[in-house]
């Protein structure tokens, strides 16, 4: 770990512990060029994940956007904030046990779906009826910006759940 006083590439570990839960350790470094001291954190990262976006381009996953999208869905529903938590926990360590660091913004969108239609029907419908509109040609930010936009304006009785899907009629 570089001496973030002198540069050193030289610091030593004066000591280690757990930290906060036990989630994290703690270590109290020591410069022996500048004397400097400073303290480093480690916490666990299964993986670090990537957004394979619509538009080819590579953007990190960003779990705070994912939340904020989530809350603009349960806007107004009586959701706990654990419940939340739980659900979005959930979502990050079943793309994290995937095997693969790169995600389409799709998969993100398709367990975001199966969550929500567990949580609320309401939200799932929400998020579903903007979703549907995105997914074809738009990523996933834009879908954030688009239901900030449309929450709360829809008349709950006005919502109504997505169309099933049906396959092609055969030849006869
Ligand atoms: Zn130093």
């Amino acid at each position: 770990m570089r001496c973030p006083f002198c540069g050193s590439l030289e610091t030593q570990v004066k000591d280690s512990r757990p930290a906060g839960d036990g989630s994290a350790i703690r270590r109290r470094r020591v410069c022996p060029d500048c004397g400097g001291r400073f303290t480093t954190f480690e916490r666990v990262q299964l993986r670090e994940l990537m957004v394979l976006k619509k538009s080819g381009r590579r953007v990190p996953f960003d779990r705070d956007k994912l939340m904020r999208s989530l809350e603009i869905a349960l806007r107004k529903r009586p959701i706990e904030p654990d419940r939340l938590e739980r659900m979005v926990n959930g979502i990050v360590r079943q793309l994290e046990s995937q095997g693969e660091s790169e995600i389409a913004s799709g998969k993100i969108g398709e367990l975001v779906m199966e969550g929500l239609r567990a949580l609320d029907s309401v939200a799932y419908v929400r998020f579903a009826s903007v979703y549907r509109n995105f997914r074809e040609a738009r990523d996933f930010n834009a879908l954030v910006d688009e239901l900030a936009h449309e929450s709360g304006e829809i008349p709950e009785d006005e919502l109504t759940p997505p169309p099933v899907k049906t396959s092609p009629p055969g030849r006869l």
